[in-house]
């Protein structure tokens, strides 16, 4: 083991809990780099006396590298210990990218989180039957922020068991949060202080309770928070229902929009739109439900029409409730999660005159349901979503039924917020279609025709919708900004029997970035009838999920004037090419982005998709 780097987990405190291949590896090592004080000392004692060891705590990220780049050169073996599981907040990532930049060759061994440990000092399990069977492990964003969409309270909702790691310096706003999400005050948290060091300490109180006992504990740090439903009831028992019973949520909703009616005219004007609205779901108040009314489907309530309400909310994608905002606004208060997954609200009155996206009008799609509803009823749709008020594209909603991806989702908010406040927007748009381009352009929002005259206006904020990779210093021209990623190129694919998945991917990646393309925008691929049941290509698709498009050969032969055509294909399968002309085949192109580049095994053509 020589000239090579090894991320290692160390484990949680105890250095009995460290790997047998940990130990291993540590005792071969000429240099130890560990993490500070949350990896015990005595994990180092494996170490040979020879050995370089080096506190990481002391060291920048330039530093640390220094240090691995330099003995992994000169052929020396480097074990890397991150306290628990490398794998989770371990701040791994930043060191594997400099590494593969260099070129130098590291493996990461798993250990045992911390997370473990301390549910195994609480004597339980963190799933189980009926109560749970998910765990969330999670932080509250510090200088390391969390996405929005995984907000401790949207989380919260699925009443899980959570392990918050690096959070118990802000136990209020934990607690904060989740009273937010509706935990009542007197659910069970634990916290555990240094599993399985000596002087680990577990604290047992509740959401009322738990900040006042960190504070006399004097618990800051190395402390991990668990809520979970397995600490209520003594730990072993079935959850009690108050708790984890009625404010539980079922996630998976109908595709179908719930129409609530409450009073005589709102139902009848209901009746209408249900007839409209095919594949809903109406529900009135039992007293104006007829015979007829039964035979349709349409549903009668006895019950309050809250109770109506907050159950279509679990259950129905959308909802279209026919009487005041005031009462739907009061009784959805309760359930409300996040934007990311509350269904679709609509308001009506019961004349239906007035369709008000109220709730999800973007993402859970509130917005295109009041003007259907609107237009159904010859009724105005009311929209109040900065961008449609201002008659500005909804960013976050372009290319949705093209499948159109973006690269950084979180990076995506900032441009939509530049372009509502009316700071510059660049646009640069190569690929997929772009008539959601307003006619004309808001003053703020410019396109232009290439990258380089987009860095150059050096705008506030930049979108790309490209299927080329944009340079780093292209992007950095806008300090803002989002790439979009149109399913619009093909690659044609030819390969020897039995080359596997692994390698075929690893050169369509060599064969797209030598033409300054993304994978992302890969939108099949292409090849020969001989290669239907070619497994390693079967393979990369099923995995990468890019459908695989088969042409006959007669298909193939007809393509004519390949810009390399090969004397082998001819030969064996009486064509001229494989790649280039299914790759054609595929884009309905006349010409090649990427002409066929030659791999030991494998032959790689792209064309966009026209
Ligand atoms: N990779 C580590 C986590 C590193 S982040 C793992 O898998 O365990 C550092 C955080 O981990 C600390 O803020 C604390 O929340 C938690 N932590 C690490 N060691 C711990 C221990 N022995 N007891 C409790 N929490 C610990």
């Amino acid at each position: 083991m020589t000239g090579h780097i090894y991320f290692i987990g160390a484990g949680p405190g105890d250095p009995d809990l460290l790997t047998l291949k940990a130990q291993k590896l540590i005792a071969a090592a000429d240099v130890v780099l560990y993490a500070g004080s949350l990896v015990n000392p005595a994990v180092l004692a494996h170490a040979p006396a020879h050995a370089e060891i080096h506190n990481s705590a002391g060291l920048s990220l330039e530093q640390q590298i220094e240090v691995m780049a330099s003995a992994a050169a000169a052929g020396k073996a480097v074990a890397r210990l991150h306290t628990g599981d490398p794998t989770i907040y371990g701040a791994t990532l930043e060191q594997m990218r400099e590494l593969d930049r260099l070129a130098i060759a590291y493996t990461v061994v798993p250990g045992v989180s911390s997370a473990f440990a301390a549910t195994a000092a609480l004597k339980t399990e963190l799933t189980a039957p009926n109560q749970t069977q998910t765990i969330i492990f999670t932080r509250l964003g510090g200088r390391t922020a969390v996405p929005e969409a995984e907000n401790l309270a949207s989380l919260a909702a699925h009443r899980s068991s959570m392990v918050l790691f690096l959070s118990t310096g802000m136990i209020a706003r934990v607690v904060k949060e989740l009273t937010g999400a509706g935990y009542p005050a007197d659910t069970p948290v634990a916290v555990v202080f240094r599993a399985s060091w000596p002087d680990e300490l577990v604290i047992r109180g509740t959401l009322a309770t738990i900040a006042g006992q960190l504070e006399a504990a004097e618990i800051t740090h190395q402390a991990l928070i668990i809520v979970s439903p397995v600490l209520s009831a003594e730990g072993r028992q079935v959850a009690d229902s108050h708790l984890y019973g009625a404010a539980f949520a079922p996630s998976a909703r109908r595709d179908a929009p719930a129409i609530i009616s409450l009073t005589r005219a709102g139902t009848g004007t209901a009746r209408r739109l249900l007839a409209q609205l095919p594949g809903a779901v109406l529900y009135a108040p039992e007293r104006f439900v007829t015979a007829a009314d039964r035979a349709a489907g349409i549903i009668g309530y006895d019950t309050s029409v809250r109770q109506v309400l907050q159950s279509a909310f679990a259950e129905h994608s959308a909802l279209i409730c026919l009487m005041a905002t005031g009462i739907v606004v009061r009784d959805l208060a309760p359930v409300l999660r996040s934007k990311h997954s509350d269904p679709a609200v609509v308001a009506l009155d019961e004349q239906g005159r007035h369709a008000i996206s109220l709730l999800s009008g973007h993402k859970g799609g509130a917005n295109a349901l009041a003007q259907q509803v609107a237009k159904a009823l010859g009724g105005l749709a009311v929209l109040t979503t900065a961008s449609d008020g201002q008659r500005l594209p909804a960013l976050d909603l372009l290319g949705r039924e093209a499948g159109w991806q973006l690269e950084r989702p979180e990076q995506l908010t900032a441009v939509i917020a530049a372009l509502v406040n009316g700071e510059a927007v660049a646009v640069y748009q190569n690929a997929g279609n772009d008539d959601w381009l307003p006619d004309p352009l808001p003053p703020n929002l410019t396109r232009y025709p290439s990258l380089a005259a987009l860095a150059a206006a050096a705008p506030a904020a930049a979108l790309f919708i490209t299927d080329r990779i944009v340079p780093a210093r292209l992007r950095a021209a806008a300090p803002k900004s989002a790439i979009y990623r149109p399913p619009s190129l093909v690659l044609g694919v030819g390969c020897n029997r039995g080359t596997p998945a692994a390698e075929i991917l690893q050169n369509v990646r060599d064969a797209l970035t030598a033409a300054g393309l993304s994978p992302l925008s890969v939108a099949a691929v292409a090849t020969i009838e001989d290669k239907r049941d070619e497994i390693g290509l079967l393979e990369m698709c099923e995995r990468q999920n890019w459908p695989l498009k088969i042409f006959s050969r007669a298909e193939i032969a007809a393509i004519e004037n390949l810009p390399n055509p090969s004397e082998w294909a001819q030969k064996a399968l009486g064509v001229a090419g494989v790649a280039e002309p299914a790759a054609l085949l595929a884009a309905n192109a006349s010409e090649l982005l990427l002409e066929k580049q030659k791999y030991p095994n494998v032959t790689v053509a792209v064309a966009r998709k026209s």
